[in-house]
């Protein structure tokens, strides 16, 4: 598209946008009376209107129900769950019987470990991205230690090459087939939090299973932001949060992903809890562990109802709004014209004030942008925000502004690029 540098352009934009009633559905937070432009739907997705109602409803049933609230009442909590799998599935491109909701991320990202990183031997490296979400980084060294290795020696790290910001898939895969007979697991993000990078997972995948370690990927950036195909990549497991773009609250729900061709592998490691349990036969309290069939098998403690309950209303508004397809087309075009609005500042100041890291290329980005300023990051992130434009900052010197299309508009976009002008200006 060729993008115009106005606000009757971007207007224009929003009046064709077939998703732009999507933002009544949510609440914008506000500073002196006026509603932010809220590009951090990256770290904490907006609430949805919604969910007040929906906690409501849990609350009274708690309240009219108590304990029977387990067994009755319209959607029994015992299988509330089972609500959810239909609607996660488009998100991560999964059957049902593949997907379940449970615990937090980094949890998860342990439970699925305890199952899919089995070291042997001569093959009990781990390969990861440099620069990965450091919860990640500890969650890994701390199950290498587990198992009694060294994370010097176990971990792997596929760095960018000098001068870059984001990682090559050639050099992925190239490190993956050198080291092919060390390397026990593949875990990488799905998009890395810091550059905004969407690794080529399909190849990944296959690089990984080629010298037949497992692969793995923590999706928190990427679920409800990019269009993924996780059984048909054939990754073996992955897990997100729910409350980055998709929305579902602070401390939400988390998802999991297990690949159908690992449920009938008795010798798979877990961590059980009685909610794994083989679902007709929980309540027979009976000794000896049978993991339930599919991803469920994998649950620990009971039923989290509240955060369910919200992860479950933001994946209606993802049905209405017609799951991915829709917010990705839209994705694509919002998030471009950001890329063109930051590199008219830099045309119009006659300088590189603000360096891109995110490809710009659409199979490589969702839809963050990363940017460096040339000086004065800090001091210009906290104008923008003094201007009711919410990105975030990323020590050491990054702003991340994520228009999400699910409620941001072209005119949030072009107001932002319009602010940046002026703050490099006036900072000047
Ligand atoms: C946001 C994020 C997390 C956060 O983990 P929690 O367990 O939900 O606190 C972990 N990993 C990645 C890659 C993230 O982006």
């Amino acid at each position: 598209m060729n993008f115009e540098n106005n606000l009757a352009f971007a207007q224009a934009l929003d009046q064709q946008d077939s998703l732009r009633e999507m933002r009544n559905e949510f609440l914008f937070p506000q500073q002196n009376g006026k509603p932010f432009i809220y590009l951090c739907g990256n770290s904490l997705g907006l609430q949805p209107k919604v969910a007040r109602e929906v906690l409501e409803v849990q609350l009274n049933n708690w309240q009219n129900l108590a304990v029977e609230g387990w067994f009755d009442g319209d959607s029994p909590w015992m299988f509330y769950h089972k609500e959810l799998k239909n609607l996660m599935a488009p998100i991560v491109g999964s059957k049902p019987l593949e997907v379940c909701p449970m615990n937090t991320l980094t949890v998860n990202l342990h439970l699925l470990m305890v199952s899919f990183y089995q070291p042997k031997a001569k093959k009990y490296k781990i390969i990861m991205e440099f620069g990965a979400f450091p919860s990640d980084q500890y969650a890994i060294e701390s199950q290498i230690r587990f198992h009694g290795y060294d994370p010097n020696d176990a971990i792997i790290e596929v760095k960018p090459r000098e001068g870059e910001y984001t990682l090559r898939i050639e050099d992925i895969v190239k490190t993956i087939e050198e080291n092919g007979d060390e390397i026990a697991l593949v875990l990488f993000g799905g998009i890395n939090y810091f550059t905004g990078q969407w690794f080529d997972m399909p190849a990944i995948t296959k690089a990984g299973h080629k010298i037949g370690a497992i692969v793995g990927f923590d999706l928190a950036h990427a679920a409800g932001n990019v269009p993924l195909q996780l059984h048909d990549w054939n990754v073996d497991f992955a897990c997100w949060c729910s409350y980055k773009y998709q929305n579902a609250g602070p401390g939400g729900i988390s998802g999991i992903f297990v690949h159908e061709k690992h449920f009938g592998d008795t010798s798979l490691n877990r961590f059980a809890g009685w909610w794994g349990y083989k679902e007709d036969q929980r309540f027979k309290m009976e000794k000896g562990f049978i993991p339930e069939a599919g991803a469920d098998g994998w649950q620990v403690s009971c039923t989290q109802v509240m955060p369910m309950a919200l992860y479950h209303a933001s994946l209606q508004l993802f049905e209405k709004a017609g799951f991915l397809d829709s917010l990705r087309t839209k994705s694509k075009t919002l998030t471009s014209y950001l890329f063109y609005l930051i590199n008219q500042v830099n045309n119009t100041l006659g300088e590189e004030q603000f360096k891109i890291i995110t490809p710009q290329a659409e199979n490589e980005r969702g839809a963050q942008v990363s940017i460096i300023a040339k000086a004065d990051g800090k001091k210009i992130f906290d104008a923008l925000v003094a201007h009711n434009v919410l990105g975030d900052w990323r020590e050491p010197n990054v702003i991340r502004l994520s228009p999400v299309p699910m409620y941001n508009s072209f005119e949030d976009v072009f107001r932002t690029g319009e602010l940046l002008l002026t703050i490099s200006q006036s900072i000047k």
